[in-house]
C-alpha cells in the first residue's frame, strides 16, 4: 500500500520550520466516557502550543487557539478569553507554521472543504494542523454546556448540545485531520471549532458554507499524550 503524505507536496525543506509536534490532554477516549474533569490548567497548555482546540472543566464549553490567543465559546454561541487558572479535560495543541498553503477562490460547502483538504493533504494516514481563514456565508456550530457530577457519557451530554447558526461572517477554523489508526487515542477524522474575526462568537464545528478562504496546514510528526490522573467517574 502507498500512503501519500503532506510531504509529497514537495514543499522546500527550507520552509519546513521548526517542530511540528502535537500536545495534548488526556484521550478522546476518556472524554467520551465521561472524562470531564480538568487535568491540566491552561496555563500548562499555553507553554506547549499557540494553535488547538479543547474543553474545560466539568465540560463547560468548547475551546479554541489561535495565533496565542486562547478563547472559551460558551453554550450561548459568545467566546471570552481564557484564564490560565482555567482547566481541561481534554485539549490538543501544536505551535502552528503553516507550511502548506491554498488559497480558495471558490465557494464551498463543508463537504467541498473537506474534499479541497484531502486533495491537499492526501488521502489517508497523516496527521494535520489545519487553518482555514475566510468569509463564510453561513456556520453551523455546536457548543457543549457545563456538566455536574456524576459525569454521563460525551454523547448524552452533546444530546443536549446548543446549536447555532452565524450568516455572513469572517473568521477561522482551527482543527486537525488524525488518522484511523490513533482514533480513541485522539479524535480521528476531521476536527474544527470556529472563531469569528471579531473573537465574539464560535463553536465546534457542525456545517459551513465558505464563500472564499485560504487554507494553511502543518504536517505533524508526533503526539504527546498527557495521561489522565484522576480515575474515570
Ligand atoms: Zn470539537
Amino acid at each position: 500500500m502507498t500512503t501519500r503524505t503532506c510531504w509529497d507536496l514537495a514543499l522546500p525543506a527550507t520552509r519546513l520550520r521548526g517542530s511540528h509536534d502535537v500536545f495534548q490532554v488526556a484521550t478522546a477516549s476518556e472524554l467520551l466516557a465521561g472524562g470531564f474533569r480538568g487535568e491540566a490548567t491552561y496555563g500548562e497548555i499555553r507553554g506547549h502550543g499557540d494553535f488547538g482546540v479543547g474543553t474545560f472543566d466539568q465540560l463547560d464549553g468548547e475551546m479554541v487557539a489561535v495565533d496565542g490567543r486562547f478563547h472559551q465559546l460558551h453554550s450561548d454561541g459568545t467566546a471570552t478569553l481564557v484564564d490560565d487558572e482555567q482547566s481541561a479535560p481534554f485539549a490538543m495543541v501544536t505551535f502552528f507554521h503553516g507550511d502548506v498553503t491554498q488559497e480558495i477562490g471558490d465557494p464551498v460547502d463543508h463537504d467541498g472543504l473537506l474534499t479541497l483538504l484531502s486533495s491537499l493533504l492526501a488521502d489517508s494516514g497523516d496527521f494535520c494542523a489545519i487553518r482555514v481563514d475566510g468569509h463564510f456565508t453561513r456556520i453551523v456550530t455546536r457548543t457543549v454546556s457545563k456538566q455536574t457530577p456524576p459525569y454521563t457519557t460525551l454523547a448524552e451530554a452533546i444530546a443536549e448540545q446548543v446549536e447555532r447558526e452565524f450568516r455572513d461572517v469572517g473568521g477561522t477554523l482551527v482543527g486537525f485531520r488524525a488518522p484511523a489508526y490513533i482514533d480513541g487515542l485522539t479524535i480521528g477524522g476531521y476536527h474544527f471549532h470556529f472563531i469569528s474575526d471579531d473573537a465574539r462568537v464560535g463553536g465546534h464545528v457542525l456545517d459551513l458554507h465558505l464563500l472564499s478562504g485560504r487554507i494553511a496546514a502543518d504536517v505533524e510528526s508526533s503526539l504527546h499524550v498527557e495521561l489522565p490522573q484522576q480515575a474515570t467517574p
